[in-house]
């Protein structure tokens, strides 16, 4: 059929790419995302976040998303803001929902070429399972699998409608509180448990709680997420020499990265010498 999702049509504008970031990592943790990634991105990245700023308008417009979520890391707080993401997706008309963290790195190629082989017009939940088993919900005496939110997860539009009842508006914070787990687990809940949907485990999708630096640099350009963080009590980054030196692009190693995949860029001619 024709419409939203055809293998082979997809393109970036029928994503909805929702970051999840608060006030105090606006500086140490949007900048570096605006520079990289989403400069590739831009049209389809909206920013929900709990506090009105200046510098984040200026460099996003309307695709910065003040909330009104506590600027907590309470399930609650961070609830709030995924109900908002949800409903935004939903208002988009767009295909497809992905949501991230604000220590993710994006490809949007990659995310393009992953998203290609599915249709939005199936029931598909895409990321990596934050457990090696599923999760047990003592209040509801299920269990259920679900994608970690740090790794970012996408959506397809026909399961996400399916969603609505328990995932929109105030739904989606009364279902959070019902099985009083985060707000990833609860969106695996939704969709497994609800709707009687399945998470499909991807290998492309990565949060900083795995080992970063078992991906061979060779992998990098195919990977659709990536992070950086603390893992084990270690920082955790992915391994890649250049072209800037760990005192230029320390912790996420995000600017070579992005020069990796995308060396074009204007500041990453500079950075090789050109
Ligand atoms: N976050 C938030 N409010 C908070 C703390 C964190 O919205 O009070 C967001 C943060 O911006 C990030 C995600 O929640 O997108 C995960 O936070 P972080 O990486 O600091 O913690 P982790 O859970 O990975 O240890
Ligand atoms: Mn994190």
């Amino acid at each position: 059929p024709e419409g939203y999702g055809t293998e082979g049509s997809l393109t970036l504008g029928d994503i909805f790419i929702a970051v999840k970031t608060t006030k105090r990592f606006h500086q140490s943790r949007m900048e570096l995302l605006l520079d990289t990634w989403i400069s590739r991105a831009r049209e389809q990245t909206y920013v929900f976040t709990d506090e009105e700023d200046d510098a984040l308008k200026r460099r996003m417009g309307d695709h910065a998303i003040f909330t009104s979520c506590s600027a907590e890391h309470s399930h609650l707080a961070l609830s709030c803001k995924m109900a908002a993401e949800f409903d935004a997706f939903l208002a988009s008309g767009r295909s497809w929902f992905c949501h991230l963290d604000d220590d993710n790195y994006l490809n949007p190629r990659a995310l393009l070429k992953l998203l290609s082989s599915y249709s939005a017009t199936w029931d598909i939940y895409l990321g990596k399972p934050s457990l090696n088993r599923p999760i047990w919900a003592s209040e509801k005496s299920v269990h259920f699998w679900f994608a970690t939110g740090g790794a970012g997860f996408c959506i397809s539009r026909k399961l996400a409608s399916k969603m609505v009842p328990w995932a929109s508006g105030r739904n989606f914070l009364s279902t959070s509180e019902l099985i009083r787990l985060p707000d990833d687990c609860t969106v695996g809940y939704i969709i497994e448990c609800k709707v009687g949907g399945q998470l499909l485990p991807n290998p492309l999708f990565h949060s900083h709680l795995e080992n970063l630096q078992l991906i061979p640099a060779s992998r990098l350009t195919q990977q659709v997420t990536l992070s950086y963080g603390i893992f084990e009590n270690k920082l955790n980054v992915i391994e890649l020499s250049g072209p800037f030196s760990p005192q230029e692009d320390p912790s996420s190693r995000f600017r070579s990265l992005h020069c990796h995949l995308y060396p074009d860029t204007s500041w990453c001619l500079q950075a090789v010498g050109w």
